[in-house]
């Protein structure tokens, strides 16, 4: 059986987009991703002009494709600008590669890059506190010391804006994660667009969280970006796993049940239109970070290392 033609021009397709039932060839696809892109960060209202965009750059395939994606939409935007973080938590053998990736690419584009470790913010790394055997998974520090992180390296830059990379498998898998931890607050906050209305945080955009993966990774490689493609060691976390498995297998039996769970999330973060308690947060005692409680999730973490 031939290949099908491209639903746009008379190319033979490489890609069929089974939930739309549309099928591409290579020039096709990446222009209607790259739309794809604009429009959401358009219908999110995730940009502004003048913006000072810090990118969240792991040297990952998606963030790899949403600094080259940034920096191609910036250029039509005189007044805006474009730079990169990336953080290091210390992990052997893995996250010294990724910001090779990272680094390389940031002088290919001309994108200004600001590192950060965990060891100089946090005074330790996630393979120190494997090593020390803790109650938590190597996860749960590294995505709250990941926030903090960013935050902070962004302020340094004199950024406006954070732009993560999460893409729409990992937007489900929260969604789904968060509603099996009975986490309802998470699975309400959780949306492309996060604003913090004391302006403590600076406000976060996720441009690539209505593609899926797979799309991402046929992006990258159509456009020959060179990204880490070995995973984390300590990355093992079992639900999120299953989760992920369960997502694809229904994926591919109903085409487009991805995206339907994305919406209905969203259709409900609408009707609930949560809005934060700002009285009830206080400064972190030890940070100044807003809490609900006398310290933010980050500083009892470190005092737990330390005790
Ligand atoms: Fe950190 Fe876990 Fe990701 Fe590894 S898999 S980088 S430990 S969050
Ligand atoms: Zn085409
Ligand atoms: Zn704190």
């Amino acid at each position: 059986m031939s290949n099908p033609t491209c639903s746009y021009c008379p190319a033979a397709a490489i890609y069929t987009r089974e939930y739309e039932g549309v099928s591409f060839c290579s020039k096709c696809f990446r222009h209607v991703l790259e739309e794809k892109v604009r429009k959401t960060i358009v219908k999110h209202r995730m940009l502004d002009y003048d913006d000072h965009v810090a990118v969240a750059l792991s040297g990952g395939k998606d963030s790899l494709t949403l600094l080259h994606l940034l920096a191609k939409l910036e250029t039509h935007y005189p007044k805006s600008k474009i730079a990169a973080i990336s953080v290091d938590e210390g992990i052997k053998g893995y996250r010294d590669e990724a910001l090779e990736f990272a680094r390389k690419t940031c002088e290919k584009l001309g994108v200004e890059q600001l590192v950060v470790s965990y060891k100089e913010l946090f005074g330790t790394t996630i393979d120190e506190l494997v090593e020390k055997h803790l109650g938590q998974t190597p996860c749960s520090y590294c995505g709250v010391f990941r926030r903090k992180a960013i935050n902070r390296a962004a302020v340094m830059l004199g950024a406006t804006k954070i732009a993560t990379a999460h893409n729409l498998d990992d937007e489900v898998q929260t969604v789904l994660l968060n509603m099996l931890h009975g986490d309802s607050w998470r699975v309400m906050r959780s949306s492309p667009v996060l604003r913090d209305t004391r302006g403590k945080f600076l406000p976060r955009i996720k441009p690539l969280c209505e593609i899926p993966e797979k799309e991402i990774v046929l992006y990258a490689y159509l456009n020959g970006f060179d990204f880490q493609s070995i995973a984390c060691p300590h990355g093992n976390e079992a639900l999120r796993n299953d989760i992920r498995s369960f997502l694809n297998q229904m994926e591919q039996k109903h085409p487009g049940t991805k995206f339907t769970l994305q919406k209905t999330a969203e259709k409900l973060r609408e009707l609930v239109q949560i809005t934060v308690p700002l009285s009830q947060l206080n400064d972190c005692a030890k940070c100044g970070d807003p809490t609900p409680h006398q310290l933010c999730e980050a500083c009892i973490m470190l005092e737990a290392i330390a005790a």
